[in-house]
């Protein structure tokens, strides 16, 4: 029996935004997506009463989602039997992600299979839930002689051998089955199920009742998946379509604020609005950017600069330092260079550079350059001439001391060899 809750009357005035008018108040959530308005019963008390006691709010959510090739949001089947399908949970099975059916990872996807209620994280994991691993499948007959199985929402598809078969998921099978035994139990010992059981504890008198129940309320959660199952796939294409757009806007942003669009996009608040955005099948607009503009800024951190002559990136306030680390650097070994290697002016389309005897070397092969005699170097008196005098004086000092010629260099002159 469905349970009756007693409401709590509804505030006069809209306390979200102050003292703005109630209908001004309500004319802002009628804009609101069906996951915006379930976030923001989730918020206060005061917007829960006011939501709950404007049930068209939900009508204009669900239609919210219209846009492009997406059709509204299907209703919500109206039921008798347990199970949450109320406002607020039937929104959240469908936009609010959970664990993966298969392999338990969160995932932000639309569920894989509204009938089956299957979430799949990837596509191998809706491979193998939509596998024998996960789907129970027998004939109507067999389906039929399974005392539990009355209620459960399943599928009758015909197969190419012309054979029909049912479809439910082999969790709902499994479950009904232990629910079954737990109320026997119940009844001839008062066992109680384990507090992991994923079952209400009922004798077998009330799993009984439940059973009619779950029967007559079958058809509107079959319809209802079948609706959901369809408009998932014009969601997921319109979209596909609207991430794309956003995905755009974000790099057109970046591209104004000279920062790297991956780099942005990973910021947290911006990150959070793509996602509600996509979600809701909206594009992103200046007027939303410009509102969080500051906040996504400041959560870039300092802004990096690269600097032209090495390449490496600086925050701003260390760059100046560096640059003048940089330029010091730069200006030092471009000296070092100069000192001690140089191109050759004749060769002007060769990059090659020469030590100062390399050069002259170069040049006495390649331009036929003289290589001019520097008389004092060499000693023509000595025979192998293997000394190379270093200066001027050098010289003197040898020819007064060894040939004793010469002006005296200093100190007395010896008599040589
Ligand atoms: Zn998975
Ligand atoms: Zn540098
Ligand atoms: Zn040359
Ligand atoms: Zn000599």
């Amino acid at each position: 029996m469905p349970r009756t809750k007693k409401l709590p009357a509804a505030p006069p005035s809209f306390h979200v935004f102050g003292d703005l008018p109630l209908d001004v108040g309500l004319g802002i959530f009628s804009l609101c997506s069906p996951f915006d308005l379930v976030q923001l019963a989730a918020t206060s008390k005061s917007n829960r009463t006011l939501i709950q006691a404007h049930a068209y709010l939900w009508e204009s959510a669900h239609d919210n989602i219209a846009r492009g090739e997406c059709p509204r949001l299907p209703t919500r089947p109206v039921i008798e039997t347990s199970g949450n399908y109320s406002q607020e949970a039937y929104v959240l099975w469908v936009f609010g992600g959970g664990p993966c059916s298969h392999c338990s990872k969160p995932t932000t996807s639309l569920p894989l299979d509204f009938l089956f209620r299957f979430r799949a994280c990837s596509t191998p994991c809706s491979r193998i839930l939509m596998s024998r691993q996960h789907v129970h499948y027998c004939s109507p007959a067999e389906f039929k002689a399974l005392p539990y199985s009355i209620g459960l929402p399943h599928i009758a598809r015909e197969e190419p051998s012309t054979e029909i078969y049912v479809y439910t998921s082999l969790k709902f099978v499994t479950n009904a089955k232990h629910e079954a035994t737990a109320a026997k139990q119940f009844n001839n010992r008062g066992y109680r199920p384990p507090a992991s059981s994923t079952f209400k504890r009922r004798s077998q008198a009330e799993l009984d009742a439940e059973y009619l129940r779950r029967d007559r309320s079958r058809p509107a959660i079959e319809k209802n998946a079948s609706e959901l199952n369809s408009w998932r796939d014009t969601y997921n294409a319109q979209h596909a379509i609207v991430a794309a757009a956003n995905k755009d806007f974000i790099a057109r942003m970046a591209k104004e604020e000279r920062i790297n669009a991956a780099r942005l996009g990973r910021t947290p608040t911006l990150k959070q609005l793509k996602h509600a955005f996509d979600r809701d099948l909206e594009p992103l607009t200046l007027s939303v950017w410009n509102h969080n503009r500051s906040a996504i800024v400041d959560e870039l951190g300092p802004k990096k600069v690269v600097c032209q002559h090495c390449g490496n990136a600086y925050h701003e306030a260390g760059f100046i330092t560096h640059l003048f680390d940089c330029q010091d650097g730069k200006q030092r070994s471009l000296f070092e260079q100069i000192k001690k290697k140089v191109l050759c002016e004749q060769c002007p389309d060769s990059r090659r550079l020469y030590t100062k005897e390399g050069l002259e070397d170069h040049r006495v092969a390649q331009h036929g350059l003289v290589r001019p005699v520097v008389t004092w170097k060499h000693c023509p008196q000595c025979p192998d001439r293997k000394r190379v005098f270093k200066s001027r004086e050098g010289r003197m000092k040898h020819d007064n001391d060894v040939h004793n010629s010469g002006p005296p260099a200093r100190g007395p002159s010896r008599a040589g060899k």
